[in-house]
């Protein structure tokens, strides 16, 4: 969802899809992300992951999260309701 003014301060100096940056292990980046377990084993259990994306305000320093694939994590919301 891209608003082209900070929904805090009203200001237009958006900083638009900034990643969000996990430091695994020997600095290995990782975005950071949401997971949503779509399978119910004991092991080797699926996953549907979307990366966090950010939308920061050069204004004021609100940021606002987004994934790019919110379907794929709605349906397999739903998918983890039936379980
Ligand atoms: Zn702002």
């Amino acid at each position: 969802m891209k608003s082209e003014t900070c929904s805090a301060c009203g200001s237009s100096k958006l900083i638009h899809d900034m990643r969000i940056v996990d430091f695994g292990h020997g600095n290995a980046k990782n975005d950071l992300s949401v997971e949503i377990k779509t399978t119910d084993r004991v092991l080797f259990n699926k996953f549907e992951k979307g990366a966090l994306k950010a939308q920061i305000c050069g204004s004021c320093g609100k940021v606002d999260l987004s994934v790019n694939n919110p379907h794929d994590l709605w349906t397999a919301y739903l998918k983890t309701k039936k379980l």
